[in-house]
């Protein structure tokens, strides 16, 4: 069963308004499905977009956020539960804690952060969870194919093809998480080229 999903994305007011849509939708799409979505703690952008629609649609939201950024009024009011982190390390730790899945949806460098540090975080065994990359759009394209040249060109092993999951259809996301392969290898193992 999957109860709750770590959802990183953008913190931006100016995108095209496609994203704000699509994000509202896996908002509904969670909330529907009775996943507690943990994330940044934002009030703006796709994350802002990403809880007002969970909670609009009954749904749980836990919000992770450093205090600094509390203190300049960045943290969304509504959420159920929100969590004040030291720093952005402890934020990114807690982030990932007891989650059952992360998603990355579109977003800009601090997305990719957190999106890059899970995955190392994996290949390493230090996180076992589904990874999953929204696609939308073929907004992720250059960052898989990135990892797939990595594959290819032995920076990575075959082995680590199955740390994360490319998903093009919002509706897919929670199937996806549900038939990721399993990561139980030793850490050693998945470590080794
Ligand atoms: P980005 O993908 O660059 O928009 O960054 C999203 C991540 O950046 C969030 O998870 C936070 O770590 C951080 N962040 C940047 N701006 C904000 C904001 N206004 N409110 C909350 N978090 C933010």
């Amino acid at each position: 069963m999957i109860d709750k999903v770590t959802i990183y994305c953008s913190s931006s007011n100016s995108l095209p308004s496609k994203y704000y849509e699509e994000t509202n939708k896996i908002g509904q799409l969670l909330a529907k499905e009775n996943i507690t979505i943990i994330y940044g703690g934002g009030a703006s952008g796709l994350m802002g977009t990403l809880a007002d629609s969970a909670l609009k649609n009954d749904g749980k939201v836990i919000g992770v956020i450093p205090r600094f950024m509390k203190a300049v009024e960045w943290d969304h009011k509504g959420v159920n539960l929100m969590i004040e982190t030291e720093d952005m390390a402890e934020r990114k730790k807690i982030l990932i804690e007891g989650t059952d899945a992360v998603i990355a949806l579109p977003g800009g460098v601090g997305t990719f952060e957190e999106l890059f540090e899970v995955l190392s975080a994996k290949r390493l065994g230090l996180f076992t969870k589904p990874i999953i990359i929204y696609n939308f759009e073929g907004f992720y394209n250059p960052i898989i194919e990135m990892l797939e040249t990595c594959i290819e060109e032995n920076f990575m092993g075959k082995q680590h093809r199955v740390i994360w999951t490319e998903v093009t259809r919002s509706e897919d996301l929670v199937g996806a998480i549900k038939n990721a392969p399993t990561w139980t290898e030793s850490a050693i193992d998945n470590a080794k080229t």
